[in-house]
């Protein structure tokens, strides 16, 4: 049993002398001009999603360990291998987070949304923790939007209409060329069946594959078709296809999917080896990439149908289907289409500036009215020259420069200054707001 203590030796010591601390590996700062296109993709998702009926839910970073592997998998990478514990003064077993699908369903049977008119239809945006190796749209700190609809029938309009909203949503970013790669892996009996007929494949090429498909023979035979080592690919190749093992009523349900993603006009690709990542799903699975990264590796958006997972938590058995985006990855896509994606267009703006130590005192009722009157006005209280407050001016692309210095204050007045021409006119201070109203139109 690990102990709670934190063994303070082993905190190395930092200050002057000791090594420069930096952000965990894996996880990134968001500095403000990159925190401009976040704040961009997530209100375009909030937009798009609340329009399709979703509304937002949050839960916990931290939640029981158990969450996870009952429902992601005990076999599966990310509960394998990839998770965070946390160590906390209690008894619980906390993580931080791998994905949020099996947090929103623990917090629907919580809260009793099946006592709801169904499907609840939800989305989430946060953070979601991985212990992978990082590197190019591979993190250990990532953030994801996910949508659920949870509840009611098993109903393959759900799972199109996931499918529809995320298309949409990477459509209003302007990303073209996306491809839906589709799946269905059936129910639980389609799924015991195709297993036995993956294994005997497996079985006559035992000697070519890797270690991880040894073991995963063993314990997750599915996820021998996510394989990614290289001496492997044949073998994938030329294993037998879920879609031919699946039963009438998973097929109907599949048929029913696409059939609806052809009449929304979304261009999808069979994608008979895609199984994902996450022990949970059942019937459809889909990954939306950019045909650029067709063969990479790098999804924008994973998904796919969970009928079982609820049953697994709550002995309450829920229809589900959901998907997640990955913030960073559709960021630098957005990025590579539009370099100034998220950057707010040139707006006209004005700049405060104060001259000495009584128009600095007077400049914090004028902020405070500019703030009132909804008006837009920056400025930094903290500089004293002139030439430096020009210069903020200039730097922050301001039209337009209010000046205040000692004479204006005790005559009532203030200075307007056009920052292109550098013509200036001095109006009572009193109708500053009104005139700035006026030009910034
Ligand atoms: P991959 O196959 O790329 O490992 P995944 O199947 O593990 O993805 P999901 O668990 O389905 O991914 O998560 C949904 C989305 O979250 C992915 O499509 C991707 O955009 C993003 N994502 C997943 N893992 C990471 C990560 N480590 N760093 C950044 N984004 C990630
Ligand atoms: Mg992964």
């Amino acid at each position: 049993m690990p102990s709670n203590k934190i063994n303070k030796k082993k905190i190395k010591k930092s200050g002057p002398k000791g090594k420069q601390i930096l952000s965990p590996k894996g996880m990134h700062d968001v500095l403000p001009e990159e925190a401009q296109a976040r704040d961009k993709l997530y209100k375009v998702a909030k937009d798009v999603l609340e329009f399709y009926g979703f509304g937002k839910i949050e839960t916990p970073i931290v939640e029981n360990a158990e969450l996870f592997s009952r429902t992601v998998g005990e076999s599966t990478d990310i509960v394998e291998k990839e998770m965070y514990a946390v160590r906390s003064r209690g008894k619980e077993h906390l993580v931080m987070r791998p994905e949020m699908t099996a947090s929103v369903v623990r917090s629907y049977l919580e809260h009793g949304l099946h006592r709801l008119p169904q499907p609840q239809f939800l989305y989430y945006i946060g953070p979601a923790f991985r212990h992978e190796n990082p590197q190019a749209g591979r993190y250990r700190q990532f953030w994801q939007i996910g949508a659920e609809v949870l509840g009611g029938e098993s109903d393959p309009i759900y799972d199109a209409q996931i499918i529809i909203a995320f298309s949409r949503l990477l459509g209003e970013l302007k990303l073209k060329n996306l491809i839906v790669g589709i799946n269905s892996i059936g129910g639980t009996a389609d799924r015991q069946n195709y297993k036995k007929k993956l294994l005997e494949h497996y079985r006559l090429h035992n000697k070519e594959i890797c270690k991880d498909c040894m073991r995963r023979m063993k314990t997750n035979p599915l996820r021998l078709l996510d394989c990614k080592s290289r001496s492997c690919q044949n073998i994938i190749d030329e294993a037998p296809s879920v879609l031919d093992h699946l039963s009438s009523p998973s097929k109907a349900h599949f048929k029913s999917v696409l059939e609806f993603l052809d009449e929304a006009g979304i261009p999808y690709v069979l994608k008979p080896r895609l199984v994902r990542g996450l022990d949970y799903y059942n019937k459809t699975v889909f990954e939306i990439f950019t045909e650029d990264d067709e063969k990479g590796e790098l999804s924008l958006v994973g998904g796919g149908r969970y009928d079982y997972l609820a049953e697994i938590l709550g002995r309450r058995s829920v229809a589900g289907v959901g998907a997640a985006m990955g913030v960073e990855r559709v960021l630098e896509a957005a990025k590579e289409r539009d370099p100034s994606f998220g950057t707010p267009r040139s707006k006209k703006r004005v700049y405060l500036i104060h001259i000495g130590d009584l128009a600095k005192r007077k400049s914090i009722s004028l902020l405070e009215e500019f703030r009132e009157a909804h008006l837009p006005i920056i400025g930094n209280l903290g500089k004293t020259s002139l030439s430096n407050q020009l210069e903020a001016a200039d730097k922050a692309g301001a039209t337009l420069a209010l000046i205040l210095g000692q004479k204006e204050v005790f005559e009532e007045d203030i200075i307007i200054r056009d920052m292109k021409t550098g013509a200036q006119e001095t109006i009572p201070l009193k109708k500053a707001v009104k005139e700035i109203k006026k030009r910034l139109k």
